[in-house]
């Protein structure tokens, strides 16, 4: 299966990191939680090239960011032995590199964990799409329509609080774990076989 895996939300905890800047910058108290939706900065009476500031710095590596899943650096080379995988981020291009290199700080390389990293334009949200995935692991509850109208495809939604509200069947999958990914992984490859 060619499958697309998300970074932030998915591979990386961005928004906790977010939150400090956001709560220190502005003198709020945010918790995760409290991001119901994905343009939770509506609520907030901010801009979302505010919400961008922040994200871009975090981008350049000025403050750690931490992984999802500490062990998501090894089912990354597991799902690797048997598909094609690769890093698809809309994240600005201008921040390719450190993105290289915050992955290589958690030894999720080219090769071993991945094979090519692509990014696209934050919007439209469903562009990921034109890349044509089999499977699709992402946080945005923006691709769950225009995936529902692709049959042959599966989104692996993954669970985060601006995603809860998001009804998943068919072929959009909720993911509360990593470790459920290489199990539903498992289900969707006899699923092929059968059909
Ligand atoms: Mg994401």
């Amino acid at each position: 299966m060619k499958i697309a895996v998300d970074v932030d939300g998915v591979i990386f905890d961005l928004i906790s990191v977010f939150l400090n800047i956001f709560n220190h910058n502005y003198n709020t108290t945010y918790k995760k939680s409290d991001i119901t939706q994905w343009e939770f900065y509506k609520n907030w009476g901010i801009y979302e090239n505010q919400v961008y500031e922040i994200f871009y710095q975090i981008y350049n590596n000025k403050f750690s960011i931490s992984l999802i899943d500490e062990k998501i650096p090894e089912y990354l080379r597991i799902i690797k032995k048997d598909h094609h995988v690769d890093i698809l981020s809309a994240r600005n291009h201008n921040f390719k590199s450190q993105l290289i290199q915050i992955l290589l700080k958690y030894n999720i390389n080219k090769g071993q964990s991945y094979d090519r990293i692509i990014l696209v334009d934050e919007k439209p949200y469903d562009l990921k799409l034109k890349y044509e995935y089999d499977l699709y692991i992402d946080d945005n509850p923006n691709l769950i329509e225009p995936i529902k109208k692709k049959k042959d495809i599966t989104l692996f939604l993954f669970d985060q609080p601006w995603n809860k509200v998001s009804i998943c069947n068919k072929n959009i999958i909720r993911i509360k774990f990593w470790k459920d990914i290489l199990i539903e992984i498992k289900k969707l490859k006899k699923t092929d076989i059968l059909h």
